[in-house]
């Protein structure tokens, strides 16, 4: 069995609010989005690893293609536009897996977790149980109804599919709303399973999260190539 990982990197960072987009900063002595790489490089069933990032940085990337023997391609406007380029390169896989670059903490036993059960169900999903009360609210102001927690996933990445599922996932046309991949899955009638990734693997968004992953990083003394 093959595994790719398409590592989406394109991303403007804008709610991080620094110049530099946040996934290229330096955590830890190593750019955010290495510990991703360094991640799934554990993976012995991973023989293709594809950085999406901004047009902009293609040429810088061109060390990192060398040192991590990964492929690098261009992004679009869009995470769904980047995960379409990423997905055009991909050589000869079984399952395709889609990460965000901005998840630096994910662990190699979580992606072998979400590996098994892609392999049993077709598609699985990193995701974690919502632990506050849950409110939706059409106007950003008031409550429009509460929602039962006990029926709310957070979903983060990895997530993995069959690559027929998600050649599939990604030929229509992009929707108006879409934020990861197993929407689109879904959108296709296929099941997808939720593994719970617990809640170190969250997403890198304000500089708090930046602080916290530092602190995390450095209490696992993970050694990083
Ligand atoms: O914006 P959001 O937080 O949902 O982005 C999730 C991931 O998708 C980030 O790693 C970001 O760099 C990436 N992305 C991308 N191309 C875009 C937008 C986001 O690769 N056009």
């Amino acid at each position: 069995m093959n595994l790719a990982v398409i590592i989406v990197a394109a991303g403007s960072g804008k709610r991080f609010g620094s110049k530099k987009p946040k996934q290229f900063l330096l955590l830890n002595k190593k750019p955010m989005f290495v510990w991703s790489v360094m991640a799934f490089k554990k993976i012995k069933e991973c023989c293709q690893i594809i950085l999406v990032v901004s047009k902009e940085k293609i040429r810088e990337m061109e060390k990192y293609k060398k040192m991590y023997g990964i492929d690098v391609v261009c992004g679009g406007k869009e995470r769904f536009n980047s995960v379409k380029n990423g997905l055009n390169i991909v050589k000869d896989a079984d399952f395709v897996a889609v990460h965000d670059a901005a998840r630096p903490l994910i662990t190699e036993n979580i992606i072998k977790e979400i590996l098994l059960s892609a392999e049993e169900n077709g598609g699985a999903i990193a995701a974690a149980p919502a632990k506050d009360s849950i409110k939706l609210s059409i106007n950003g102001k008031n409550l429009t109804k509460s929602l039962n927690r006990k029926n709310i996933w957070l979903a983060q990445t990895p997530q993995i599919f069959k690559k027929s599922m998600l050649d599939k996932a990604y030929s229509s046309k992009i929707p108006l709303t879409v934020t990861d991949d197993a929407q689109l899955v879904e959108k296709t009638g296929k099941k997808v399973s939720l593994v719970n990734s617990g809640y170190e693997n969250f997403k890198v968004t304000e500089p708090l999260d930046f602080k916290l992953a530092e602190i995390i990083l450095k209490k696992r003394n993970t050694k990083c190539l």
